[in-house]
This record gives C-alpha cells, sequence and structure tokens, in this order.
C-alpha cells in the first residue's frame, strides 16, 4: 500500500441530483417499462413505440437530462413528460484522480448510502468496475466489503447510473458532428466487480446491462461487460440467457476446505458443482472464456499444489486466470502472497497453457482497489471526524 503523503487531486463536487420525490425515475427503465409508463402517462398507442425510441436515444445516446432539450418532442409532449416524470442519476458527491490516472467516484443513492465507482484507464481500454450491491450478505473472509452490512440491492437505474456518471465525468458523451464513432472510448468496459454479490440482485443487473448495451444507446458490447460472481450456481445460467455478458469467478481455492473458508457460499454450492455451470457457460453465451479470479494469500492458497491442483481442475473450460494480489485492509486476518511466489504461481498456470495475468495494483494512493472500495471513504471520514474532534479540543 502506498503512504497517504502520495499527492492525489480531490475535488468535491456539490452538484445536486437529488431524486425529486413522487414522479418515476425514467432510467432504469427498460425499453417495455419505458412503453408502459408513456401508455399511464397518456401517450396514444400509436405513438408509443416512436415515443420510446426517441426517449432512448435522448437519454442514452446524447446523455440528455432535461426535457426542454428533446428538440423532436413537440412542446405539448415535453410538458407531458416532465409533469409525469424525472430523469434523476445517482449523486456524484466526490472524485479523486490518482497520480495513475485512476479514477474514484463517491456515488450517493437514495437513502442516503453510498457506493463507489473506480475508473481504469489503460493504453487499450478504459475501464469501469461497478457495484451492485450497498454491502453484501456474502461474509468472503478476505473481503472488506464481507464485512460491512447488506444495506440494499441497487436499482437498475443505480447501476447504469454509475456507468452515466462516469460518462459525464469523461465528457464522453457524443455531440452532433464532433464525435467520430469508430473513436476509441475512454469508457469502454464495464466489470461488475465493486460492492455486491450481482447474481444476487439478478433483475436489476440484467435492466442495467441491457440499457448499457443497447445499440441505440451506450452501445457497449457484450463482450465488454463482465460480471464476477462469487459462485451462485443456480443463477449462472440465467446471465448466460439473459445477459450474454462475460463472466469472471472468483475461485480463490483449489480445495472445498479451502474455499469454504475463504469464499463461504461454497459450503451450498462447491467447487464440482461450480465447475459444472462454468463448463456450460461459454456455450450458452457464445462468450469466448470464463476469467477465474484468484486472489493470492500468503501461505493459504498461493502453494506450487494449488497451481497445479488449479489447473486440473478448470481444464476443458476456455479460462483465463487473474491473478490478484490480496489488497490488504486494517484488520485482514491474511496478508498478501510475495512477489516471487506470485510469479512461481503464475508460471505454473502459464506453462500449462493458460493466460495468467497478474493484476496490476492501480489506482493505491485513493485505495481504489478490490475489496476495498467504501472501506477507504469510510476511515477517511472517521479521520474527519478524528480532526474535528481535535479542533473543537
Ligand atoms: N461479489 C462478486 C463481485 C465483487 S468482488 C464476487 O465476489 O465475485 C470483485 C473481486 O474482488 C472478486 O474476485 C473478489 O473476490 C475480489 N476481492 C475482494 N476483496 C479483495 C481483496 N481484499 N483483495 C483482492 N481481491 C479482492
Ligand atoms: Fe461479497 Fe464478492 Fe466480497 Fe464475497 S468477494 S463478500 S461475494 S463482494
Amino acid at each position: 500500500m502506498t503512504d497517504a503523503a502520495t499527492p492525489i487531486t480531490q475535488d468535491l463536487l456539490t452538484i445536486p441530483r437529488k431524486l425529486p420525490e413522487g414522479k418515476p425515475n425514467l432510467i432504469g427503465m427498460t425499453r417495455a417499462d419505458l412503453g408502459e409508463a408513456l401508455r399511464a402517462a397518456g401517450t396514444p398507442e400509436k405513438q408509443v413505440r416512436m415515443r420510446v425510441g426517441q426517449l432512448w436515444q435522448w437519454l442514452y445516446h446524447w446523455g440528455v437530462r432535461d426535457f426542454a432539450a428533446m428538440t423532436n418532442l413537440s412542446k405539448d409532449y415535453r410538458a407531458l413528460l416532465a409533469e409525469n416524470f424525472v430523469i434523476a442519476l445517482p449523486e456524484l458527491v466526490t472524485r479523486q484522480i490518482s497520480d495513475d490516472g485512476t479514477r474514484k467516484y463517491l456515488v450517493r443513492i437514495a437513502g442516503g448510502h453510498e457506493v463507489e465507482v473506480v475508473y481504469i484507464p489503460e493504453s487499450d481500454r478504459g475501464t469501469l468496475c461497478i457495484s451492485s450491491q450497498v454491502g453484501c450478505t456474502l461474509t468472503c473472509s478476505f473481503c472488506h466489503t464481507g464485512t460491512q452490512k447488506m444495506v440494499r440491492n441497487l436499482t437498475a437505474g443505480e447501476i447504469v447510473g454509475q456507468v452515466m456518471l462516469a460518462r459525464d465525468d469523461l465528457d464522453e458523451w457524443p455531440r452532433p458532428g464532433t464525435r467520430n464513432p469508430d473513436e476509441a472510448r475512454l469508457l469502454s468496459n464495464v466489470v461488475l466487480m465493486g460492492m455486491g454479490e450481482p447474481l444476487y440482485n439478478f433483475d436489476n443487473v440484467r435492466d442495467a446491462m441491457k440499457i448499457a448495451m443497447d445499440p441505440e444507446g451506450i452501445a457497449l458490447s457484450r463482450r465488454r461487460i463482465t460480471l464476477s460472481t462469487s459462485g451462485v450456481v443456480p443463477e449462472i445460467a440465467r446471465a448466460a440467457t439473459e445477459i450474454g455478458c462475460l463472466l469472471a469467478v472468483s475461485f480463490h481455492a483449489t480445495t472445498d476446505e479451502v474455499r469454504n473458508r475463504l469464499v463461504p457460499i461454497n459450503r451450498k454450492w462447491n467447487i464440482e458443482t461450480l465447475l459444472g455451470a462454468l463448463r456450460d457457460y461459454p456455450k450458452v453465451s457464445n462468450s469466448e472464456r470464463i476469467t477465474f479470479e484468484y486472489v493470492m494469500l500468503k501461505d493459504v492458497n498461493d502453494s506450487d499444489a494449488d497451481a497445479r491442483r488449479l489447473v486440473k481442475l478448470i481444464s476443458g473450460i476456455p479460462a483465463k486466470i487473474n491473478l490478484i494480489p490480496f489488497n490488504e485492509w486494517p484488520g485482514a486476518p491474511y496478508q498478501r502472497s510475495d512477489r516471487a511466489r506470485i510469479k512461481a504461481f503464475a508460471e505454473i498456470i502459464h506453462n500449462a497453457g493458460y493466460a495468467s495475468p497478474i493484476r496490476k495494483p492501480r489506482g493505491e494512493d485513493i485505495m481504489a482497489a478490490c475489496g476495498q472500495l467504501k472501506s477507504a471513504t469510510e476511515r477517511a471520514r472517521k479521520s474527519r471526524a478524528a480532526i474535528e474532534a481535535e479542533t473543537r479540543g
């Protein structure tokens, strides 16, 4: 972990984006829900389809948030929309930019809860890591989110809203005539690897990702969206058929005994059951390969024998193994494996013919790494509170 003195930029943004009460929010509605809502607000049946298409473009292609700017709709229709609906995103509270370009956003959702969203720029892509729940019902023993209470599922609007807020910040909504559609995108990939277990909030995650993938809007390819699950076996096939995005699985151990301790959902669906579901995934979703995430914990799951077992277990599954050096958090009961150990582990996997990238720690100066989301903010808040207490004397 880098020292807290590393220079970072921190802006405090105070854009008021509070949800006005009462009116339904258009953001997060599927096309079908949007049609239903427009119908209920008095849109003539014959026009519903066309109106859905027009609104969809304004909201998700142009990123417009103001009915008055929807110039291909009549004044009267714009007034009807404004009377009945709102266009609201979660509230962006703070943004931190790391030395390496990583951006971390603190986002406030209805009820005053907060989630963190991280943007990681790389030479060939820009990845946004988003959350699906506030907290998590699962209690993986190496994960800081697992120590936090599960507060609630995010709505579809709050999930796709994270993508929209990041596009706002990156100034990536197209402007007529200014953007070449082939231009590389700043935000090109989305990973559901923030807080929460996405497959325990299936419907909202699906609806949000469908909006993000819709070709007439944000238009992210389904191959640029990766859903990470701890292994909710009964929902894995549904993720293939109903979302069709790429899948990552938090594997982390090669025996049930160790995985039961690290990823307790393993007691419900063990390694063998999980692998069964994973074997079918690429066929059903038509995706190339599954990412096996493997957090490197010193003397727990990082031996050569583990690496060899891992290779054997996944044989026959088109796979890539993503080795994640453990991100330590205060009070964590584990340590990060040594660099040399991680390399030796990677070598065995590589020699067996699998890609085995070691995840580069990014944004460590702003605590933007996996398993740390929110914890840093909680800590920062604590220290602010401590400072206030001191100044009060
Ligand atoms: N709940 C989902 C997605 C969120 S976690 C899941 O478990 O897959 C995203 C990834 O970060 C998972 O692979 C998770 O195991 C990993 N992770 C959590 N805490 C971590 C930590 N402290 N260090 C490294 N990786 C961690
Ligand atoms: Fe939840 Fe994933 Fe953390 Fe496990 S690793 S506690 S499933 S967020």
